[in-house]
């Protein structure tokens, strides 16, 4: 699909779900990468408030929908409303990708997958590695997930309501991890100082939330370690700048995000994800 006016009767249609969605760069992203495989699919934002979520899954689900990400504030909600669910996405309680199948939806997460990517793009092993995860909301939940899966060595979160982090600090000992969770107050700059990677999960240094902060100073963070932030915009946090004078691996939120698109795109299509497309999509767009 090369253009709006090529769509036909058989062209195949993928969505993202959010409330608002207007921010959303997946429609950028993923329609180039259509273009680039030469692929008769286009994808579409849908606005869908809260109390319409329901309806609008079996909606979608009733137009021969093939595909859908999942955003906030729905990505809890949509677990109630799927037919079946992926043991990536159970785990961490979360789905941002809809499959759809005879029986109805089936919901999974790429997140997880979308944040080990950004590593291995960096050639970073997280096997035995001391790591600390600044943040416990949504985001914080898949990258426990997928660290204590691959064999992190220990996982350290750093919460500001640490009692509403025990289920993330379960997630990592479930899957045979080591895990506590500390206050920002308590500890946060021994932890910091020893990890081997560290990752933020926090909003802070993001355009139009905590500009020009970094929830670290730079005195914090071990020389060589590897710092990730999750944050895409800017690319270079506050934090990625101080870590980089120390001489630290610095992997930015912008390959997590391309990367989770990535793998829905070839969940949806079969085939795989022009990955280098869709980051320029993305750039281009920032
Ligand atoms: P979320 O569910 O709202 O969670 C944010 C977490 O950060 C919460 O634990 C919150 O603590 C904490 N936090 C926020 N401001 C803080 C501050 N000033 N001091 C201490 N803690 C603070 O958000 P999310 O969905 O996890 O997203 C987190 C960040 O990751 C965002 O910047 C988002 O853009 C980014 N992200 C990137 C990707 C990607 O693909 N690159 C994917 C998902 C998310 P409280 O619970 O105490 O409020």
């Amino acid at each position: 699909m090369n253009n709006i006016i090529d769509i036909t009767g058989a062209t195949n249609v993928a969505c993202v779900i959010g409330y608002p969605v207007a921010h959303s760069q997946s429609p950028i992203m993923h329609n180039a990468a259509f273009r680039e495989l030469a692929l008769d699919w286009i994808y579409v934002p849908f606005g869908v408030a809260p109390d319409d979520l329901p309806a609008a899954l079996s909606g979608l689900y009733a137009l021969g929908v093939r595909g859908v990400n999942v955003t906030i504030p729905h990505k809890e909600a949509v677990m109630q409303l799927v037919t079946s669910i992926s043991a990536e996405a159970a785990a961490i309680g979360s789905v941002n990708t809809l499959l759809r199948t005879a029986a109805g939806w089936h919901g999974h997460s790429t997140d997880g997958e979308g944040f080990m990517r950004g590593l291995l793009e960096h050639n970073v092993s997280v096997t035995g590695k001391r790591t600390v995860i600044m943040g416990a909301g949504g985001a914080a939940r898949a990258v426990v997930g997928a660290l204590a899966q691959a064999g992190a060595g220990e996982i350290t979160i750093i919460a500001r309501h640490p009692e509403r982090a025990h289920e993330l600090q379960l997630l990592g000992q479930q899957n045979n991890c080591p895990t506590r969770v500390i206050a920002w107050d308590a500890g946060a700059q021994a932890a910091v100082a020893q990890a081997e990677l560290l990752v933020n999960a926090t909003s802070i240094g993001m355009t139009g939330k905590a500009d020009g902060e970094s929830p670290v100073s730079a005195a914090w963070i071990a020389p060589g370690s590897c710092v990730y932030d999750l944050v895409y915009n800017p690319r270079i946090t506050p934090l990625l700048h101080a870590a980089k004078a120390r001489n630290c691996v610095t992997i930015d939120g912008l390959m997590m995000l391309a990367a989770q698109g990535a793998a829905s795109f070839s969940l949806w299509t079969g085939c795989e994800a022009p990955l280098k497309t869709m980051m320029e999509a993305l750039e281009s767009c920032l």
